[in-house]
């Protein structure tokens, strides 16, 4: 999946790595997902041709249907019995997204299999909503796209009990009314998902229209037995969420995300939301500025070039922080370098990801150590002065998959108690977050670094692998190899971002005397996390 193409790529604790819908549902479902989890008809056909080539077919002719179907149903039906997070139970729903767009030859297999599902599951146990959008049109709201949609849905057999409706503004009581005609649903049946503030506070306009008392007699869950542990805990999740998501904040705080896929937003997804976790957690507004890495590198190009680039720098020097993402390859990368200094030199908060981690050591080297030339072995693999090299155990020939993936221990060092980082996560010795990444800090360079002020509080196991550095006479310049935004949750953002948002809005002490693991104990609870 290319980044600036199809977005960001999302990685589980497995180290999967899977469409970025899937951190959607972890930081909504407050669970952890597995690779399982992530259907694709790549994975849907080698399973049926692995099959075929074993003989399991008993030499019959093998089809979509019911050979692809029905792995597809099985796959499903499979993974809807992993129990969730350690805890040892199965799940009591499962919830399916149908991706894409109804009339995609890509999905007819997924729609035939999900409507054999849907029979064979019977009454109180399948419950199918139908997303759909109503455009306005010179004020008007269009119901023809929706009546077209569930017409052909339904042709398929795959009977919508909920139509819901994405639109702009709140529709007319007489547009629900022609829907319902139209799509053969009850009035109470349409929903209507129009844009609110901020996305967090859609599950309360859902609430409102009374989704749950039908997701409750539609799928007949007052049969299932809740444990009053359980009950108390989703009741408290659901009263924080809402205590945080309500408020409209008024007092903003400006963050300049320089990356090299801006012209996708999505590619940063997880990155945003775990800047909004934060940014709402000490009640403020996030202004989240884009600026492409490459405009900040002087250029010699004409008025256009010129322009982007003094823009790029007015935009820098107007945030309160600045975040470099994770990324791949060179180009880009002198202006993610150019602008670590910057933070560094003026004491601006600074975070870097992963890449951001990997440039702003190499920057520090180049300006502090006396290695002008410093450089990753990604960027130059003959560079001398190689201060990001390739990770020994990552294969060279395949690049697919062979990252170092998912998640993996940091231990705080000896001697960090002044670390910001650690007491961000509740002064904890060792924490776990993911990684997809194949070059590191070299080892060999470590000492000269850390003399010279950049400290790498946290390390892997072995001691050999720098995972998070952090300059001890600035208000916050940390970086991380791992990507900490993965883990972040509206009831409970990410320590580092939080950490970055709070230094940029200048309240980083209060919120590390508030103890910040203590308010979250909900949300970690549920996540079965100690
Ligand atoms: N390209 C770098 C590496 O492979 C950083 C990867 C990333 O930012 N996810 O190590």
């Amino acid at each position: 999946m290319a980044p600036a193409e199809h977005g960001e790529c999302f990685v589980l604790c497995s180290g999967g790595e899977v469409d970025l819908d899937l951190g959607n549902y972890e930081r909504y479902l407050s669970v952890r997902l597995t690779s399982e989890h992530n259907i694709t008809t790549g994975k849907v056909y080698l399973n049926v041709i692995e099959k075929e080539r074993r003989g399991d077919y008993l030499g019959k002719t093998v089809q979509i249907v019911p050979h692809v179907t029905d792995s597809i149903k099985d796959w499903i039906k499979r993974v809807s019995k992993i129990p969730v997070d350690g805890t040892g139970e199965e799940p009591d729903v499962c919830i399916i997204e149908l991706g894409g767009t109804i009339g995609d030859i890509e999905s007819m297999p997924f729609i035939e299999a999900l409507t054999q599902l849907r029979h064979g599951a019977g009454a109180g146990n399948f419950l199918n909503i139908h997303v759909s959008y109503v455009p306005t049109v010179h004020g008007e709201q269009k119901t023809k796209p929706t009546q077209h949609a569930v017409k052909s849905i339904r042709s398929y057999g795959l009977i919508p009990d909920i139509v819901a409706c994405r639109c702009e503004t709140p529709l007319a009581q007489s547009t629900v009314a022609k829907l319902a005609l139209h799509c053969q649903v009850e009035a109470d049946q349409v929903l209507v998902v129009r844009d609110m503030p901020t996305i967090y506070q859609v599950p309360l306009l859902l609430s409102e229209q009374k989704l749950i008392p039908q997701l409750r007699s539609k799928l007949a869950l007052e049969k299932i037995t809740v444990s009053p542990a359980m009950a108390t805990q989703g009741t408290a999740l659901w009263d924080l969420w809402k205590s945080v998501v309500t408020p409209t904040y008024q007092d903003e705080v400006k963050i300049a995300l320089v990356g090299k896929y801006i012209t996708c937003q999505d590619a940063y997804l997880s990155v945003v939301k775990a800047l909004e976790h934060s940014a709402m957690r000490i009640r403020k507004k996030l202004n989240l500025m884009w600026i492409d890495s490459e405009d900040l590198e002087p250029t010699t190009g004409g008025g256009a070039a010129q322009a982007k680039y003094h823009k790029a720098w007015h935009d820098v020097s107007t945030a309160s922080g600045i975040i470099v993402p994770g990324g791949f390859g060179h180009r880009g990368t002198e202006g993610m370098m150019l602008v670590s200094k910057w933070a560094r030199d003026n004491e601006i908060p600074f975070l870097g990801v992963c890449l951001g981690f990997q440039v702003a050591a190499i920057q520090f080297a180049r300006d502090l150590c006396g290695m002008p030339g410093a450089t990753s072995e990604e960027f130059d693999a003959q560079a001398t002065d190689r201060v990001v090299v390739f990770m020994p155990e990552i294969d060279r020939k395949t690049m697919g998959g062979t990252m170092r993936l998912g998640l993996r221990k940091t231990i705080f060092q000896q001697d960090t108690a002044w670390s910001r980082a650690r007491a961000l996560y509740g002064g904890a010795e060792v924490i776990e977050e993911r990684h997809r990444h194949r070059y590191e800090i070299n080892p060999e360079l470590v000492e000269k670094l850390e003399k010279t002020g950049l400290h790498f509080v946290g390390k892997d196991e072995t001691g050999e692998r720098m995972e998070i550095f952090e300059l001890r006479d600035h208000p916050f310049f940390v970086g991380t190899q791992f990507h900490a935004e993965y883990q972040s949750q509206v009831v409970n953002p990410s320590r580092p971002y939080l950490g970055f948002v709070a230094a940029s809005a200048g309240c980083l002490d209060q919120v590390l005397k508030q103890d910040p693991v203590e308010p979250f104990k909900t949300a970690t609870l549920l996540n079965g996390a100690t």
